[in-house]
């Protein structure tokens, strides 16, 4: 029996036994039993019940009960410094904009909680003392590696337009394919994205990306994103497949690929973004191989970036089939190694002068100093300049001296 694989643990079980004491049926719900049926490690094990959280208050009298989502139904058990989720059956009212219920109503069956949720195979239940709950063909489709709507896919995608890009994200994590209803569904109404809020759709991009199908989902499911992306030229999907599974290479890749303005239309983090960006421009015009233009990437991405951009480049080359530009992102990753290895100065940091010794030279106090700075770090990072205090010095000297030649 399916069931037989739920591995509650014992704390969880106990959660579980207290609300059924009480009287009240209780289950470990959604992603925890589809992982667990799946032999992955559930992220977190969400709970529901037959309580309304003023009946949770009661049973868990004494102990931590944070609201921390009342008006949905979501009260946090804390238990020996643990958090419990533990939402009541429900069901959803109204969706007026695409996204938000106009209203949960409590009180519900686990038959009416279990079909509001998005697809069947997050909607399973199991308890000890319940069993394993199944309305909907979840384990069939798990088995078949299926996502599908829990009723009619238009009407369930229509109410809430996140389910979209939870689709194309489970698919990408998964594996799974989405059942051709379903997928057409997501097709016709994929402009509603853009009712969603930016961070919602973020996270499930961060996601997708994230995932170790992210290449196929994209491909066969990056479309749904049209309202949030540009069109995602048709090669992304191998250059993602292409990359280590981290964000920031295949979020550089796919920057590269439509265009850096989701990142910032997305909210992704501002260090997120521009670094992002960054490692974008240089897909777009790779650096040479020199170790000069590895000092510059390192200067201008740091020792991470210019390790992510190694990889990025690489991606891209392998999705175009162009072999030669895959070597020399390989020589240029090598030469970036070297810089390091050999201990290139990059960065104002290792250069051997700083702004104090900039003012004793000479240079006037204020802007002028970063100027002279600047201009020492370039000599050394095209190679001309030895990142040597004496010599640095005696150029600080005959940059203060031109200045006030100059003025
Ligand atoms: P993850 O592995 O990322 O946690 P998950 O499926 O558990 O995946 P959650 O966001 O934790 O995703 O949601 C928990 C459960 O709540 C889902 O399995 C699903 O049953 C239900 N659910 C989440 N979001 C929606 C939604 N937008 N519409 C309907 N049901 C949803
Ligand atoms: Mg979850």
């Amino acid at each position: 029996m399916a069931y037989r694989k739920i591995p509650v643990p014992q704390d969880v079980a106990q959660v579980l036994e207290t609300l059924w004491q009480a009287g009240y049926p209780a289950y470990v719900v959604g992603g925890c039993v589809r992982d667990c049926l799946l032999g992955r490690e559930p992220d977190d094990w969400d709970i529901c019940t037959a309580a309304t959280p003023d009946q949770m208050r009661r049973v868990f009298a004494g102990e931590r009960l944070v609201p921390t989502g009342e008006q949905h139904g979501t009260m946090t058990l804390v238990r020996c410094g643990v958090p419990y989720e533990i939402t009541a059956f429900r069901t959803d009212g109204p969706y007026g904009d695409s996204r938000h219920p106009d209203g949960v109503r409590l009180g519900a069956s686990l038959m009416q909680d279990l079909a509001r949720r998005d697809f069947t195979v997050n909607a399973m239940a199991y308890s000890p003392r319940g069993g394993f709950v199944d309305y909907f063909g979840g384990s069939q489709d798990l088995r078949a590696r299926v996502l599908r709507c829990v009723g009619d896919p238009r009407a369930r995608l229509a109410e809430d337009a996140l389910r979209i890009a939870r689709a194309a994200r489970l698919a990408a994590q998964l594996g799974f394919t989405v059942e051709a209803q379903t997928a057409a569904a997501a097709g016709g109404s994929c402009a509603d994205l853009s009712a969603v809020s930016p961070e919602r759709v973020r996270v499930e991009l961060e996601k997708l990306l994230c995932g170790a199908y992210a290449g196929a989902a994209l491909r066969l499911y990056g479309a749904w994103f049209a309202a949030v992306l540009p069109p995602i030229p048709a090669w992304t999907g191998g250059a993602v497949a292409a990359c280590p599974a981290d964000l920031s290479t295949r979020l550089a890749v796919l920057a590269y690929a439509c265009g850096d303005g989701f990142l910032y239309s997305l909210r992704f983090p501002r260090e997120t973004a521009l670094a992002a960006s960054a490692v974008a421009a240089y897909l777009a015009v790779p650096p040479e191989v020199t170790a000069e233009s590895a000092r510059r990437v390192l200067h201008r991405l740091g020792p991470r970036g210019a390790q992510t951009l190694a990889a990025a480049l690489t991606a891209v080359c392998a999705a175009h089939g162009d072999e030669k530009s895959a070597r020399a992102a390989s020589a240029f990753w090598r030469e970036t190694q070297q810089a390091l290895a050999r201990g290139d100065c990059y960065s104002l940091a290792q250069l051997q002068v700083n702004g104090a010794d900039a003012l004793e030279a000479g240079v006037p106090p204020g802007r002028a100093v970063g100027r002279a700075l600047a201009r020492l770090l370039d000599g050394v990072l095209r190679g001309d300049v030895p990142n040597d205090r004496a010599e640095l010095l005696r150029r600080l000297r005959a940059i203060a001296q031109e200045g006030s030649g100059t003025v």
